[in-house]
């Protein structure tokens, strides 16, 4: 099978790597979408990383044993090797899983991970069944395109009575307002990029603000009758972007972090304690609420064609990643098989 390598700056091929073995509980995945994430800093910074991509939807060519998949079923594939026996992993939590385990040394083969490529192996608990009528580049955004806020708003239980404000109007940000407008909660969207900010409004954000302007804040508490919005999400993973959410969040409201950053200075008394803030780390959903997420996708799946703006054939995958480079996209397609 082929994959995809990064050669240098802003230089990739792909090679042929042996396809991976289905063994135990792990099947193998015919990859037929895999939605583009942050891979392209690696391409323009030109580091090689171990794993190329962790969002793809396919079709499961071999299980080793019975399971909860057969041969033919069309699946989403979830994030990450995690152990599935610990209590993190049971409650559907296995995002956060301590145990994860080590795919070399369990299938003794130096490929099976990346989703840059045109199969892959993945236990068979982390590949939840794609409904007849959801196709299999709707079910791609059950990854990250919708899963990291939707996560967010399950956390924070965020429904029609509530403003929330996203920063970050990147190929995750874009999908919160997916979200959020299947719940009917307003959408304030913070976004520079002029033609992101166009799409957030097109997917149904009800405000924009600027980061740059200086009354930023200003705007926003304006929008919500001087008191800030009632939810927040950072998917920028800036500080400032970040702490334009704690101060742009009412009192007693809530803020979750999704976009991965270092450091950030908090206030504790004025920020969180006289305000009351609740701040959640969010990097998935619940396993358990596939269903639900099952149920955004297939009532959305109108949004879903408008924030994916672009597909690519995996030879191509060079342009696509130039293209994320320019940040004139929504959230990128690649065909491993074209
Ligand atoms: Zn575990
Ligand atoms: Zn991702």
């Amino acid at each position: 099978m082929k994959k995809v390598v990064i050669r240098s700056k802003q230089s990739a091929e792909l090679i042929d790597t042996p396809e991976p073995k289905a063994k135990g509980h792990w099947a193998v995945v015919k990859i037929h979408v895999a939605p583009l994430c942050t891979e392209y800093k690696a391409f323009d910074s030109g580091e090689n990383p171990d794993c190329l991509g962790h969002e793809a939807a396919g079709e499961v060519i071999e299980v080793a044993q019975a399971g909860p998949v057969k041969v033919g079923d069309r699946v989403v594939v979830m994030p990450q090797y995690p152990c599935g026996e610990c209590s993190l992993c049971i409650e559907g939590e296995y995002i956060h899983c301590e145990d994860v385990v080590d795919i070399h040394q369990f299938t003794g083969a130096s490929a099976g991970q990346d989703t840059y490529a045109q199969c892959l192996i993945k236990h068979d608990w982390l590949l939840p069944v794609i409904p007849e009528d959801i196709s299999y580049e709707h079910a791609s955004m059950l990854c990250c395109g919708l899963g990291p806020t939707f996560g967010a708003m399950q956390r924070m239980n965020v429904s029609a009575f509530d403003t929330v404000l996203i920063s970050g109007m990147g190929p995750v940000g874009l999908g919160g307002i997916v979200n959020a407008v299947h719940r009917n909660a307003k959408v304030i969207a913070v976004v520079s990029n002029p033609y992101r900010a166009e799409l957030a409004k097109s997917l149904g954000a009800y405000a924009i603000v600027n980061p740059n302007d200086a009354d930023a804040l200003l705007k926003i508490k304006n929008l919500t009758g001087g008191k800030g919005a009632d939810k927040s999400i950072d998917c920028a993973g800036h500080p400032d972007a970040q702490k334009l959410c704690i101060h742009g969040t009412r009192r007693n409201g809530e803020v979750s972090f999704v976009g991965e950053s270092d450091d950030l200075t908090v206030k504790v008394s004025d920020d969180l304690i006289r305000n009351g803030l609740k701040l959640h780390g969010i990097w998935h959903y619940n396993l358990n609420d596939i269903p639900l997420l099952f149920q955004v996708v297939r009532e959305q799946g109108h949004l879903l064609d408008k924030m994916i703006t672009h597909t690519f054939g995996m030879s191509q995958v060079e342009d696509a990643w130039k293209l994320q480079l320019t940040r004139q996209c929504g959230k990128v397609l690649l065909y491993p098989w074209k």
